[in-house]
């Protein structure tokens, strides 16, 4: 069984101090909840990752970089490497957001060196995926989305691949009024775990985590989570505020519990 996942990425939010803030908040409020059949990450910006990890050290909540370079060290300005997120204390680190491939001139080819140092240096990727507007409204959706896939994966041999947290995250719903609708939600997902039976095998695809985000609120979590292929939820604004997250937590914590209880 796949475990769950709860994420939230805080985008260009939270100094140290507001990250120590939210992370004692957060502890506090997700003390009673029995989060052990679930993975539960935060991402703060660089300069915060460091007293984020310390401040979270020893609770179930664990820490990630928003973007990383894929050399180790070197002549790159503005950069931040793999061996420096472990020396800050994260566990994973988020590749191709929909706001580094926008305004940065990321591309899935850059995603893929960066997957293959992330794998190696022992973080766990977190790649998003996702549809602009335009690709969904020509029905291009299902092409573009095996495109991203295979090519940030290109690098990794079959085994490796459910090491790897996939996040489904439509361009078009990110920063929107509203999520992407279940029936549609349940569609990708399904195509992307096709997608991967067809490169990886049927038991890869299995134990391989696609999750979703895009305007995810506690209101429609449980829904999202209902959805079959859906593996856990990642969330932008709703979750910055501890208080925001802890719901979200409480909501995954839930759906584990009950998928336990289904088998
Ligand atoms: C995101 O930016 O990845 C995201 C999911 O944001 P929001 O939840 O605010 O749509």
């Amino acid at each position: 069984m796949r475990r769950l996942v709860a994420g939230t990425g805080w985008k260009m939010n939270n100094g140290i101090a507001d990250s120590i803030r939210y992370a004692e908040e957060l502890k506090a409020r997700i003390a009673s909840l029995d989060t052990s059949a679930i993975d539960i990450y935060v991402l703060p910006p660089f300069t915060s990752l460091a007293a984020a990890a310390q401040a979270l050290a020893g609770s179930p909540v664990a820490v990630g970089g928003q973007n990383m370079h894929w050399e180790d060290a070197g002549s790159w300005t503005g950069e931040i490497s793999a061996p420096m997120l472990l020396e800050a204390g994260c566990r994973y680190v988020e590749l191709a957001h929909s706001e580094r491939l926008r305004h940065f001139g990321e591309t899935y080819e850059l995603v893929r060196r960066k997957v293959d140092k992330a794998m190696s240096a022992g973080l766990t990727p977190i790649v998003c995926l996702g549809e602009s507007a335009r690709e969904k409204a020509e029905g291009r959706a299902g092409q573009v989305l095996a495109e991203q896939v295979l090519t940030s994966l290109g690098g990794q041999p079959d085994e490796r691949v459910p090491e790897i947290i996939l996040a489904y995250e439509p361009r078009w719903a990110i920063g929107a009024a509203e999520a992407a609708s279940p029936a549609y939600i349940g569609e990708r997902h399904r195509a992307l775990r096709a997608v991967l039976r067809q490169r990886c095998g049927a038991g890869i695809a299995e134990r391989t985590r696609i999750i979703y985000g895009g305007s995810v609120t506690p209101e429609n979590a449980r829904a999202i989570l209902d959805i079959e292929d859906v593996d856990g939820l990642f969330v932008g604004r709703a979750a910055w505020r501890a208080e925001g997250f802890a719901r979200i937590v409480e909501r995954v914590a839930d759906a584990a519990k009950m998928k336990t209880e289904d088998k």
